[in-house]
């Protein structure tokens, strides 16, 4: 197969959907790799890097839509780059055209097939795979990195002859991948981390990081399917906010990271909720760039707001933040996406052979033009 890679064109994306370690894989098992020219750098990945993997260089994409079976990509491709496609080309990548995040229409016009990696079902041979994980991973690193820079304070205990400084108490809401992480570094900083979670296993996870679990007066929910949490109703959301109101009040930074997907972030941490934090304190809500707002009521996607003392960081693309890794990560699991939905070196392409395929029938929200 002759797969592509051109650099993203998406607002504040940095990441590659290919590095050469990813697109060598590919080029081993027999496929061709085009790789717009500067579409790693970003990601400090450069051209050299790429050929000596054995990718061909283009100087546009044009070069290469006009050549390719395959475009990987990262974030939203733009209505300009579909319309070049060649007719029946398939697309990988995280933005599904079917939730409204990329050109739906013009990829029809273009007979084109969808993979949405975000669609992948958690099973063990989709480990490999799991894109939002990878990327979820990283933005659970970089929160934690984020509220000890922000925080005008220690995250450690200091023992020093001016003086004993006690470490930082961090609260992390959400503790799937992102949380999980989020808790790791800001143990490995040497804060005292608690944590909340809706999801009954969360508990276990949380106390095998070292970290306290609050348990709260608030129903727990058996995790729905792929691990997933369900929404929950105003009424339940509101008696959680008020439970957690005096752990957020106590705390030095809350990081934020609960979702659902498909439907809006929970809405966990109110205006109220802040001004009862003391100044200096830090929120970092890595659910603002949700489109139906974040975690916290103040937060905005990419900005630092300032509300009665206390900063609330709002993230917004934040794997893109630490993009060298953020891209090795994710092309392994294109990689591996790739070479699993081949057979004889060609992608599955009908609506059988995608049936057939339990990956495949997940991810395929677009088959020759048509939603499925
Ligand atoms: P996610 O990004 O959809 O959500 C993040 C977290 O927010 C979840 O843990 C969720 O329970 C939590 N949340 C939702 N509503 C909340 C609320 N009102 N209050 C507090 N927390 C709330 O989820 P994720 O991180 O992608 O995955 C969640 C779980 O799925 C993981 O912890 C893991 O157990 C499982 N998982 C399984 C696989 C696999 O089987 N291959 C891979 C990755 C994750």
């Amino acid at each position: 197969m002759q797969i592509g890679v051109l650099t993203e064109t998406a607002p504040y994306e940095r990441r590659v959907a290919l590095t050469p370690e990813s697109a060598g894989r590919l080029i081993a098992a027999g496929h061709s790799v085009y790789v717009q020219s500067g579409a790693g750098r970003a990601a400090d990945e450069d051209d050299d890097a790429f050929r000596e993997a054995g990718a061909m260089i283009a100087r546009t994409p044009e070069e290469i839509l006009g050549n390719i079976d395959l475009l990987t990509g990262v974030g939203q491709l733009d209505q300009q780059t579909a319309a070049k496609l060649t007719p029946g080309t398939a697309v990988v990548g995280l933005a599904s055209p079917k939730e409204g995040r990329g050109p739906a229409g013009v990829l029809v016009d273009r007979h084109a097939t969808f993979f949405a990696l975000e669609q992948l079902p958690r099973i063990t041979r989709a480990q490999s795979m799991d894109a939002l994980s990878s990327q979820a991973m990283v933005a659970g690193y970089r929160a934690g990195l984020v509220a000890a820079e922000r925080l005008p304070r220690f995250f450690p205990l200091l023992m020093t002859a001016a003086g004993t400084v006690p470490p930082a108490r961090v609260l992390v809401l959400g503790a799937g991948v992102a949380g999980l992480q989020a808790i790791a570094t800001a143990k490995r900083l040497g804060a005292v981390v608690e944590a909340h979670d809706v999801r009954d296993s969360a508990p276990e996870e949380v106390r095998s990081l070292g970290a306290r679990f609050l348990t709260l007066d608030v129903e727990t929910q058996t995790s729905g399917s792929g691990g997933y949490a369900r929404e929950q109703s105003s009424d339940a959301l509101s008696r959680q906010r008020k439970a957690l109101a005096p752990y957020v009040a106590a705390a030095d930074a809350v990081i934020t990271t609960a979702a659902v997907p498909g439907k809006p972030a929970p809405l966990l941490v109110t205006a109220d909720m802040v001004e009862k934090m003391r100044p200096g304190s830090v929120v970092v809500d890595l659910a603002a760039d949700n489109p139906h707002g974040g975690n916290c009521e103040l937060s905005r996607p990419g900005e630092d707001v300032r509300h009665h003392g206390v900063l609330i960081h709002g993230g917004r693309n934040v794997p893109s933040e630490l993009a060298g890794h953020a891209s090795r990560l994710y092309g392994a699991n294109m990689a591996a996406f790739v070479l699993a939905m081949c057979r004889d070196g060609v992608l599955l392409s009908t609506p059988e052979e995608v049936a057939a395929d339990e990956i495949a029938a997940a991810c395929c929200v677009l088959l020759k033009g048509e939603f499925r």
